[in-house]
């Protein structure tokens, strides 16, 4: 097994950790139904972007229909 051959200080640890921190998303509102969606992204409630339906939409999903 690699068994590292000094001891990384916390201040040196703590530098390299420095950089992960995640940033939190800006959402924006979709221009069509006003959800918040993401930017540069295809609207997940209605499936727009640039204004035109990209991402066909069904009306709702019954789940008991075909039971039978
Ligand atoms: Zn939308």
């Amino acid at each position: 097994m690699a068994v590292p051959q000094n001891k990384i200080t916390p201040s040196r640890r703590n530098k390299r950790r420095a950089h992960d921190a995640l940033t939190a998303s800006s959402p924006v509102e979709c221009p069509n139904c006003g959800e918040l969606k993401r930017p540069h992204h295809v609207c997940a409630a209605c499936g727009h972007y640039n204004d035109r339906e990209v991402v066909a939409q069904i009306e709702e999903f019954d789940l008991d229909e075909d039971a039978a």
